[in-house]
C-alpha cells in the first residue's frame, strides 16, 4: 500500500505515466466510469480549500466511487482534542483511501504511518502540495508541449507557497529546465529547497525582485498569492501583498507563446483583464487537477 505525502515519492516515470493516464482519462471518459464502484474516499480538510476538495470529490465521483469527509477542522472530533493519528485510524475504517489538507507539515505524513488506506497529501502548511504539482505537470505538458527545455518563472510568496516548493522539486528532475524565482527579498525561496534542490542537483536559476526585467525570458510564469495565513503579523502581509500584479501592460513584454499559471485563488496578483488573454491558463489549471486526481486514485488504490 502506497500514500502520496511529497512529489518526490513518484519516480519520473511514474509521474509521466499518471500523465499519460490523466489525458488517456480526458479522451476517454466512459471508460473509467465504473473504475471505483463501491470504494470511498475520505477528505480530511483541516484548513479552507475550493479546487483541492471539490477536484477530488469530483475525481472520485466520475470514477463511479463516493466519498465522506469534513472540509474544516471545527466540524471533526479535532475541535475536542483528537490527534491526527486516530483521526487516520477511525476513517481507514471507513475509507479506502484518504485526502488530508492540514495547517501543521508532517501532519498527512503522520496520517500516513497510522492508516491502513493511502494517504495523500492535499497540502500541509507551507511545506508541499504534491497534487497541485501534477496538476501543474500535466498542465505544462499540455499547453506547451513538453516537461523539458523550459525558463519557469515563479513569482511571488516562495516562502510559503508550498506549491512552488512541490513544483521546483519535481520540475528540477526535468532536462532543461532554468528557473527564474521572482519574490520579495522577505519572501525568498527556503533553504530546503534553494539547497537541498537547486543547488544539488545544479538546476540552474537566478533570484530576483524584478518581474518586469525577467518576464521576456520566460516560457512558463506561476503566479502565487501572497499567504496571508502564514503571516506572523498581518502589517507585513499588507506590505508585501501587492509585491507584483500582473497586468496587459507587463503582459506586452511577454513571448507570445509564454504561459501564464496560478494554483488559485487569486487575490490581487493578476488582473482580471489577463484573464481573455490567450497564455492564460489557469482556469483550464483547474480542469487538468482533476483528471490528474483521477489517474492518481486508480494508481493508489491499484486499479488498471
Ligand atoms: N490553493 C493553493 C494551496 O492550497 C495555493 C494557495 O492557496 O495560494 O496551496
Amino acid at each position: 500500500m502506497r500514500s502520496l505525502i511529497d512529489i518526490f515519492e513518484l519516480s519520473t516515470d511514474e509521474v509521466d505515466r499518471l500523465i499519460a493516464k490523466a489525458e488517456d482519462i480526458m479522451s476517454h471518459p466512459t471508460a473509467y466510469v465504473d473504475k471505483c464502484r463501491g470504494k470511498k474516499l475520505a477528505t480530511l480538510f483541516y484548513e479552507p480549500s475550493t479546487r483541492t476538495r471539490l477536484s477530488f470529490e469530483a475525481a472520485m465521483y466520475e470514477l463511479g466511487g463516493n466519498v465522506l469527509g469534513f472540509s474544516e477542522a471545527q466540524s471533526s472530533s479535532a475541535a475536542k482534542g483528537e490527534s491526527v493519528s486516530d483521526t487516520a485510524r477511525t476513517v481507514s475504517c471507513y475509507a479506502d483511501i484518504i485526502a488530508m489538507r492540514h495547517p501543521k507539515e508532517g501532519a498527512p505524513l503522520v496520517a500516513s504511518v497510522n492508516a491502513s488506506v493511502p494517504v495523500i497529501n492535499a497540502g500541509d502548511g507551507g511545506h508541499n502540495h504534491p497534487t497541485q504539482t501534477l496538476t501543474d505537470l500535466l498542465t505544462i505538458k499540455r499547453e506547451k508541449g513538453r516537461l523539458s527545455d523550459l525558463t519557469v518563472g515563479v513569482c511571488g510568496d516562495l516562502k510559503f507557497g508550498r506549491t512552488v516548493h512541490s513544483l521546483i522539486s519535481a520540475l528540477s528532475r526535468y532536462e532543461g529546465i532554468r528557473f527564474v524565482l521572482i519574490s520579495p527579498s522577505e519572501l525568498r525561496i527556503p533553504g530546503y529547497v534553494r539547497d537541498g534542490v537547486l543547488e544539488n542537483k545544479k538546476v540552474p536559476y537566478e533570484e530576483t525582485t524584478d518581474l518586469d526585467g525577467s518576464i521576456g525570458k520566460l516560457d512558463v510564469l506561476y503566479m502565487t498569492r501572497v499567504q496571508r495565513e502564514r503571516f506572523f503579523n498581518e502589517e507585513d502581509y499588507l506590505r508585501l501583498r501587492d509585491s507584483y500584479i500582473l497586468t496587459p501592460a507587463k503582459m506586452e513584454s511577454a513571448k507570445e507563446d509564454m504561459i501564464v499559471m496560478h494554483p488559485l485563488p487569486r487575490v490581487n496578483e493578476i488582473s482580471h483583464e489577463i484573464d481573455s488573454d490567450k497564455r492564460a491558463c489557469y482556469f483550464r489549471q483547474v480542469m487538468y487537477g482533476k483528471f490528474i486526481r483521477m489517474a492518481l486514485i486508480l494508481m493508489l488504490l491499484e486499479i488498471e
